[in-house]
C-alpha cells in the first residue's frame, strides 16, 4: 500500500510508523497510508522562512503570478488522473471531484492574474501619499510588503485540491513561502498534486512545504511573522487561536470554520417560477453536491409557511432524481461521505436535530446505495427535517451536521423575520434569499450584512445564469463572522493582506516617491 511523504526542506520525508490508514469511503477498504511523525518542523520552518522567502519576495507580482499560472496549468494537465483520486479517496462522483480540482485549478489561474496586474513590480502600495503638513514635503504612505515567516496552511478534509490551492495562491502571490497541511484522511489527492508541482520542478527553493499526517507539535515552533490560515471546525480553530505558542508570539491566525447557511424565500415567490425553481435547484444541490460536506452548504431552508408543502413536493422530485452510490457507479450522482468517522459523527449530530425537527423528506434509519449492497460504505441518505418554528428549533441554528442533512423552517414572510433567523445562527459564511421584490431584497441586505460573509440574492433575472451560492468565487471574500470563524479569504487583491504587513512609512515627499513609484520592484 502507498504511503505518503511529507514533503520538507526540499525533499520527501517519510514520517515514522503509521498514524492514519486512509480509506476508500465507498467500500471501507484501505487504499494507503500517512504519517507526520517524527518530522522536524523547526528545521523545516527555518528552511522555508529562509530560502522559500527570499526566493519569493526577490521575485515581482508577475513573476509570482507566473508561478500560479504554472502550477494550475500543471495541475490541469493531470485532471483526470486527479478525478480519480479524488474518487477512490475522497468518496467523490466525478463532478464532484471535478468541482475540487477545477476550483484549485481556476483559483490559481484567477490569483495569477491578479499577480500580472500588480505588475512588474515588489511594491504594493495602499493608497495614494498623505501631505502631512502644510506642503508636500512632509508626506506619509502605506505599503504593504511580504511578512517574512511562513505561511502554514491547514485545511479540512472536504476539499483536498481546493482548500490546499485557494490559501496558496494568496500566500505565494503575497510572497511568503507556505507548508500546508491537508485534511489526513482525504490527503491522497493533495500528496498526487504536490508530487506533481515537484516533479515539474516549478516551485523555487524553500516555497512549498507538505505536511501528510497530523499536526503533532506544529504550532510550538512557530514564530511572530508566520501566519496560520485554518480550515475545519470550530472546535479546532479554536485550539489553534489559544495554543500558547501562538498567543506568546502574537502570531496571525485566519479561521474559517463551520456555519449554519441559510436560504429565504422571498413571500412573492410563487411555485411553478422560475425563481422558485432557482431555490429548489440551490436547496438540492447543496444537500447532495459532495454529499452536503460543503462548508457553504445551506442548512436551514427558511420558507413562508404557505410553501412548506409546495417545496416538500418539488424536493421529493428533484431528491428522487439523485442516486446514491458507489462513485462511477452507473446513473450514481451522490457518493458517501469521507469515512466511517465522519458519518457516525453526521449520525450523533443528527440526533439532536431530530429531537427537535421531523422529517420532512427522507428516512434517517434508512440508507440504499447502488453497487453497496452490503452496506460497507460511509453512505448517508438525504434527509430533509421540518422544524415546527424557529425558536420552537434552537439545535437547528447551532449543531452542523456536515452531511446531506437540511431544515426547514417556516417563517410568516416578513424581512425582519426572515434576518432575525438567520441571526440565529450567529455569523455565517452564506445566506442566499431569493425573490424579485426589490424591497424585500434592500431590507434582507441591510438586516443580514453583519451577520454574514456574502450574500446571494436569487431571482428571475439572474436564474439563467446563477451559480449556486455554495461556490466560492476567488474574486470576492470567503469568510464570516461569529462562528463561521470570524476570518477572510480571497476576495482578489484583498486575500493577499493576510499575508502581508502594513507599514506607514513617513518622509520627504518626493525622495518616497521615487522610491516607490518609480524604482523597478
Ligand atoms: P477538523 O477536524 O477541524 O480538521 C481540520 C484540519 O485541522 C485538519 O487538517 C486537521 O488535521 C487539523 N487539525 C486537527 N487538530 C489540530 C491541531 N490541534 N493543530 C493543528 N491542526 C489540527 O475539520 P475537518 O473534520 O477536517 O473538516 C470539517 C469541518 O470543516 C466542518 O465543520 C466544515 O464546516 C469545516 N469547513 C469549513 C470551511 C470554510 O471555508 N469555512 C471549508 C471546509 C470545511 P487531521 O486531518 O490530521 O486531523
Amino acid at each position: 500500500m502507498q504511503k505518503l511523504k511529507n514533503y520538507l526542506c526540499d525533499r520527501w520525508v517519510e514520517g515514522e510508523g503509521v498514524q492514519t490508514v486512509l480509506l476508500n469511503p465507498a467500500n471501507g477498504e484501505a487504499v494507503a497510508q500517512a504519517s507526520s511523525a517524527g518530522i522536524d518542523y523547526a528545521a523545516a520552518f527555518a528552511h522555508a522562512r529562509e530560502t522559500g522567502g527570499a526566493k519569493l519576495r526577490a521575485m515581482t507580482f508577475a513573476e509570482r503570478g507566473r508561478l500560479l499560472k504554472a502550477m494550475s496549468a500543471a495541475i490541469h494537465e493531470h485532471r483526470e488522473e486527479l478525478i480519480e483520486i479524488g474518487m477512490l479517496n475522497a468518496g467523490n462522483t466525478r463532478g464532484d471531484a471535478k468541482f475540487d480540482i477545477d476550483g484549485a485549478v481556476g483559483t490559481l489561474a484567477a490569483y495569477a492574474y491578479v499577480g500580472k496586474t500588480m505588475g512588474e513590480t515588489r511594491n504594493w502600495l495602499d493608497g495614494e501619499a498623505i501631505d502631512m503638513g502644510q506642503s508636500s514635503r512632509m508626506q506619509g504612505r502605506h505599503l504593504r510588503v511580504p511578512r517574512r515567516g511562513v505561511a502554514i496552511l491547514i485545511n479540512a478534509y472536504n476539499f483536498p485540491a481546493w482548500g490546499m490551492m485557494e490559501k496558496a495562491a494568496c500566500a505565494l502571490l503575497a510572497g511568503m513561502p507556505v507548508i500546508s497541511k491537508p485534511g489526513t484522511i482525504t490527503a491522497m489527492l493533495a500528496h498526487r498534486i504536490v508530487e506533481i508541482l515537484v516533479e515539474r520542478g516549478i516551485m523555487p527553493a524553500g516555497s512549498f512545504g507538505f505536511v501528510c499526517g497530523s499536526a503533532g507539535d506544529m504550532l510550538d515552533h512557530v514564530e511572530f511573522q508566520d501566519c496560520i490560515a485554518f480550515t475545519g471546525s470550530a472546535s479546532t480553530g479554536k485550539l489553534i487561536r489559544s495554543h500558547p505558542r501562538v498567543l506568546e508570539k502574537g502570531v496571525r491566525v485566519n479561521v474559517e470554520a463551520d456555519s449554519l447557511n441559510c436560504a429565504i424565500l422571498g413571500p412573492d415567490v410563487e411555485p411553478d417560477t422560475e425563481t422558485f425553481d432557482l431555490f429548489v435547484r440551490d436547496v438540492t444541490t447543496d444537500l447532495t453536491q459532495k454529499a452536503g460536506q460543503k462548508c457553504t452548504a445551506i442548512r436551514r431552508v427558511i420558507v413562508p409557511e404557505a410553501m412548506v408543502e409546495p417545496l416538500r413536493e418539488r424536493l421529493v422530485t428533484e431528491l428522487g432524481r439523485v442516486k446514491l452510490g458507489v462513485p462511477g457507479a452507473e446513473g450514481v450522482r451522490m457518493g458517501p461521505l469521507a469515512g466511517p468517522a465522519q458519518l457516525a459523527d453526521a449520525r450523533e449530530k443528527l440526533k439532536s436535530l431530530l429531537a427537535v425537527a421531523r422529517p420532512l423528506i427522507g428516512d434517517p434509519d434508512r440508507v440504499e446505495a447502488i453497487g453497496d449492497p452490503e452496506g460497507k460504505g460511509a453512505f448517508m441518505a438525504p434527509l430533509v427535517l421540518l422544524a415546527p418554528s424557529a425558536e420552537a428549533a434552537p439545535a437547528v441554528h447551532e449543531v452542523e451536521v456536515f452531511g446531506p442533512v437540511a431544515t426547514v423552517v417556516p417563517y410568516d414572510g416578513s424581512a425582519a423575520r426572515a434576518a432575525a433567523i438567520s441571526a440565529m445562527g450567529e455569523g455565517g459564511l452564506v445566506a442566499s434569499f431569493y425573490s424579485d421584490d426589490r424591497d424585500f431584497a434592500a431590507e434582507l441586505i441591510e438586516t443580514m450584512a453583519p451577520n454574514q460573509g456574502r450574500l446571494v440574492w436569487g431571482s428571475k433575472r439572474s436564474a439563467a445564469s446563477a451559480p449556486t451560492p455554495g461556490t466560492v468565487f476567488p474574486q470576492f471574500i470567503h469568510g464570516g463572522p461569529g462562528r463561521a470563524g470570524c476570518g477572510e479569504e480571497l476576495g482578489g487583491e484583498r486575500g493577499l493582506e493576510f499575508f502581508s504587513q502594513r507599514v506607514a512609512v513617513q518622509g520627504f515627499g518626493p525622495m518616497l516617491d521615487r522610491l516607490f513609484t518609480t524604482r523597478e520592484g
